[in-house]
């Protein structure tokens, strides 16, 4: 069995490799993101393994399948990267990875809530540099305080928990409302608009589709609560984000934490510390001093890179000795 692995990075290798030593697979690691110009990588392999920025369009997945790959393996939840329909027609297989961690993502989601709301980043600055000022740092109580959580499955519910413990209110949007868990936890679903206007704090946690797509765009920021805290650690493209600059440069949005971006393939993952950003779109946001953008590291603890690289070799185990995909996406 052979596997063709893009978007390979050091700890990928080290977690993939520690657990392929019972399997005995052989994996060809590659560095770039599988696009239309690499995929002849994937000659004489069986399986693709594919991470978040990985390009699976139909061109993609039509050279995928004349070369004989059969199981495109995501070592990620999301899967809006993969023509569906495409891998259908070209009679590829499609598994991933549904929950490696979701305390990673929620736990890390409230690192930014914390660390924009006290301005960690800053004070951590200013005492490296013998300045003990307090000027500027003015947080907020989170007790008592509102939380607006926009898709409320694995990841959020972990965080609506953390968020309780420290005394918030939870207000939530859901396209599929489960009434019995909201009841049971003290969370009460209601429409967006109401969502935008009472909450302090927006996260959102629902997946990209062409519904949610620009979800927050400049109408739902027109909707917020002035000075509200804008979380993200879903997908970039939840997010217009020259909508959300605006929002911060008129101070409708007083705080950004940004975990995805939505041009993130061109940079996120990677050391460009000695080139210019190009990206004007990015360069603004990075130039605010209340927004945070940390490079799509939300996922990454070690509990959760061993259950990917387990979950992952594990479908591929299934699809190999012909069991059911239980972590197939049709
Ligand atoms: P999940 O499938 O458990 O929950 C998603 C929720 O969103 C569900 O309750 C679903 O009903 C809801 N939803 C679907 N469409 C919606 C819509 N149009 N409007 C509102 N809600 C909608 O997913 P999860 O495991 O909680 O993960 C959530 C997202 O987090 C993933 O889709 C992925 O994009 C992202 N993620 C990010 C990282 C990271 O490192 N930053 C890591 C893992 C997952």
């Amino acid at each position: 069995m052979r596997i063709a692995f893009f978007d390979s990075k050091q700890y990928d290798k080290d977690s993939f490799n520690e657990k392929n030593k019972s399997l005995g697979y052989e994996i060809q690691y590659y560095n770039g993101h599988l696009n239309v110009h690499n995929a002849m990588l994937a000659q004489n392999a069986d399986v693709v393994c594919v991470f978040v920025n990985d390009i699976l369009n139909r061109e993609v997945i039509q050279i995928l399948a004349n070369l004989g790959v059969k199981l495109i393996a995501l070592r990620c939840a999301g899967f809006n990267n993969v023509d569906l329909a495409a891998a259908k027609e070209f009679g590829l297989k499609v598994v991933r990875v549904p929950a490696y961690s979701p305390y990673a993502v929620a736990e890390h989601t409230v690192a930014l809530m914390m660390a924009l709301n006290r301005k960690i980043p800053r004070a951590t600055w200013r005492t490296r540099d013998g300045n003990f000022s307090l000027n500027g740092l003015l947080g907020f109580d989170m007790h008592g305080k509102t939380a607006g959580i926009i898709g409320t499955g694995r990841i959020a519910r972990i965080l609506i928990n953390i968020l309780q413990g420290f005394g918030m209110n939870i207000l939530a949007y859901d396209i599929f409302p489960n009434e019995e868990y909201a009841k049971e936890h003290n969370v009460k679903y209601t429409d967006l608009d109401t969502l935008y206007k009472n909450s302090d704090i927006i996260s959102l946690h629902c997946p990209l589709t062409p519904e949610t797509k620009y979800i927050i765009d400049y109408d739902a920021v027109k909707k917020m609560k002035k000075g509200v805290m804008l979380i993200n650690t879903s997908r970039g493209q939840l997010v217009n984000t020259e909508a959300v600059i605006e929002g911060l440069k008129d101070k409708k949005i007083g705080h950004a934490g940004l975990d995805v971006y939505e041009e993130e393939a061109h940079y996120f993952f990677k050391d460009r510390s000695d080139k210019i950003i190009g990206d004007d779109v990015l360069a603004r946001l990075l130039s605010f001093n209340n927004v945070i953008v940390t490079s799509h590291q939300a996922f990454f603890t070690k509990e959760a890179l061993d259950n990917i690289s387990d979950t992952t070799l594990g479908n591929i185990k299934d699809f190999i000795e012909g069991k059911t995909l239980t972590n197939e996406v049709k």
